[in-house]
Formats: C-alpha cells, sequence, structure tokens
C-alpha cells in the first residue's frame, strides 16, 4: 500500500531510532533533561524567539500558545479552514473559554480588509473584543498552502498598531520555508507565538513546540502541566525531534516535486500546489478514495467532495510515480 493519507503516518528510520535510543535523559518536568533543553533551545533560536516548550501534540502547543494572547471570553480571529476551529474538537472553547470568528479564504490566506472590518476593538460590556488573530502556515485544508511573507507583514503590522496579538500555527512551517526560500527567523519575527510540529513531513513519531517569549513560555510550562502534559525522560522523543531536524528538513523538497507529480495525475493545477498537499475535488470522493483502496493507493477524504493527497517520507520517487499511474487512471 503506498499511503497518502497523512504526513503524520511516517514510522522513524533506523538512524532515528538510533538517536532516540541513545539520548541523555533526566526528568523533564524538573527541567532536568537535557536532550528536550537542547531541542527546545534550538527551535526558539531557529525563529528568533527567546523560549520554546515541548509538548506531545500540535493541538497541545495551540493550546497553550492562543490561551498566552487570549482570556477567557475573549475572541481570537482565524481562517474558516484552520485547525484550531476545524480540527482541535473545540479545546481551545472548551478549556480557554474563548471564542472565534472566522473569515473565508478558499486558499487560507491573510484577507486583511476583511480582517480589518470584522476587527472588534475593546468596545467596553457590549462586544466580544478581539485579543488574537490566528494565521496557518502552510494551510492545511487549503491544500497546504503557503502564506506569503509580505502579507504576514502587512497583518503585523497594522496588528501591533491596533494592539491586537498574532498566533501563528506553523505545523508546517517547515514546509512554507523550503518552498519559497523564506528565512525560518523571518517568519517567526512576524509572530507572538507560534506552534510547530516535529510529527508532520519531519518525520518524529511524536513532538510539537510552542514558541514565545521566556514568560509566555513560563506561564505555558504550568500549563502544560496542568493538562497533563507534564513527562518526564521524554529526551527520547525530543532526540527524534533534533535528528529531524538535522536529516529531514532540506528534503522537503523531494516531497513538494512528488506532491505536483501527483496533482498533474489528478488533473489538478500544479501550479497550485505550493507544498506537499494536494487536494482533488470529486463529486464521487467516497468512491474514489475506495476504488484507490482497491487499486494499493490510500488516500482520504477531508469533506463529501474533496480527497486529500499528501507526500511525506515514506513515499520515494517510485512510490509517487506509482501512485500516480494510479490515480490517473481512476
Ligand atoms: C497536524 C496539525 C496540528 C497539530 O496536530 P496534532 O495531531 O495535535 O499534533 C496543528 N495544526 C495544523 C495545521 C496541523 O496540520
Amino acid at each position: 500500500m503506498i499511503d497518502l493519507r497523512s504526513d503524520t503516518l511516517t514510522r522513524p528510520t533506523e538512524s532515528m531510532r538510533q538517536a532516540m535510543a541513545r539520548a541523555d535523559v533526566g526528568d523533564d518536568v524538573y527541567g532536568e533533561d537535557p536532550t528536550v533543553r537542547l531541542l527546545e533551545e534550538r527551535v526558539a533560536d531557529l525563529f528568533g524567539h527567546e523560549s520554546a516548550l515541548f509538548t506531545p501534540t500540535g493541538s497541545m502547543a495551540n493550546v497553550l500558545a492562543v490561551r498566552s494572547l487570549v482570556a477567557p471570553g475573549q475572541e481570537v480571529l482565524c481562517e474558516s479552514g484552520a485547525h484550531i476551529a476545524r480540527a482541535e474538537l473545540g479545546a481551545h472553547g472548551a478549556y480557554t473559554g474563548l471564542t472565534m470568528r472566522t473569515w473565508i479564504h478558499p486558499r487560507g490566506q491573510v484577507d486583511l480588509p476583511v480582517i480589518q472590518s470584522i476587527f472588534a476593538p475593546d468596545m467596553g460590556p457590549f462586544f466580544v473584543p478581539t485579543a488574537a488573530i490566528s494565521v496557518e502556515n502552510t494551510h492545511n485544508f487549503a491544500g497546504g498552502a503557503v502564506l506569503p511573507l509580505a502579507d504576514l507583514r502587512d497583518l503585523r503590522e497594522w496588528a501591533t498598531g491596533v494592539g491586537v496579538r498574532l498566533h501563528v500555527d506553523g505545523a508546517r512551517i517547515w514546509n512554507a520555508h523550503v518552498a519559497t526560500g523564506t528565512p525560518l527567523r523571518d517568519y517567526g519575527a512576524v509572530a507572538d507565538v507560534m506552534a510547530v510540529c516535529l510529527s508532520k513531513g519531519l518525520g518524529a513519531p511524536v513532538g510539537s513546540l510552542m514558541v514565545g517569549s521566556s514568560d509566555t513560555v513560563a506561564e505555558a510550562r504550568i500549563w502544560r502541566k496542568r493538562m497533563g502534559g507534564g513527562m518526564r525522560q521524554v529526551g527520547i522523543l525530543a532526540a527524534a525531534g533534533l535528528h529531524a531536524l538535522d536529516h529531514h528538513l532540506e528534503r522537503l523538497a523531494d516531497d513538494h516535486t512528488h506532491a505536483r507529480l501527483l496533482a498533474e495525475a489528478c488533473g489538478v493545477d500544479p501550479s497550485g500546489v505550493d507544498t506537499n498537499i494536494v487536494v482533488v475535488s470529486r463529486s464521487d470522493a467516497a468512491d474514489f478514495v475506495a476504488a484507490a483502496r482497491e487499486a494499493g493507493v490510500l488516500v482520504a477524504t477531508v469533506g463529501p467532495t474533496a480527497v486529500r493527497l499528501v507526500t511525506h517520507l515514506d513515499i520515494n520517487t517510485s512510490d509517487a510515480e506509482r501512485a500516480a499511474a494510479v490515480l490517473a487512471r481512476l
């Protein structure tokens, strides 16, 4: 089976497993796991922020990040297909007590005029005040679309002026960096707080980080423990993340090439495929998924008329070519 359902499906490589096996560890709730500390310092530095916090999932990193900006009874604005709005099972409402309003963009982009028109400054005891804006780069449900740095900078400038803060869901910020050559620090500079994942295209089995100021991360460390996310000798997992940063970052370009190949095979314009995700519109999405499975290719629906293909570390060029031939025939 060639599995294109998600880039979370990768299995740790042999050399990643070796790095995990020899990791130095300590009790991370005591702040004594040297490998976790190394990973946190490295990732904070990559984005030009003061500090970072290792979390079991990207969802937890997002919840910690957004709650650092938005108090109960305040709101965050995001695009309607955002992972925080659609795919975290209401965690931000359930844990933080915030509300969300959304703008709609078919490519998940920043739409500054619309954001400005729905933004609500503090108007006293009548309207929910907007505390933060969240953007997703790359945008998962918009097919791995990259948010251009210029748009992020315009948003940052306006947001600073009106006193609203910015969260970046950078689960796949690595793909945006490799696809565009934009330095990670430039992406970091537009965010007050970010979440990044090691367990997507980078191929680690577990792990994400929240990135922000020292104060924000110190507070998030308390909340992580409160939510049951305090972990102990977790350097064995952080070692997988460090290994992934050393060995699996630049190769994301291969995933992007493979995604364009699959797009062409499915009649999707490859110039609209920015990174490693292809969304194919099919009125018969469920039947298409079943037929692909029969032919040895696993793909997934992300809506009644949308099929998603995701390339990753465990798909090599010959897998991509074989899958392309199968999908073209279907
Ligand atoms: C995968 C993903 C996350 C985090 O997901 P977890 O499964 O909780 O690690 C967050 N945002 C986006 C855009 C994602 O694709």
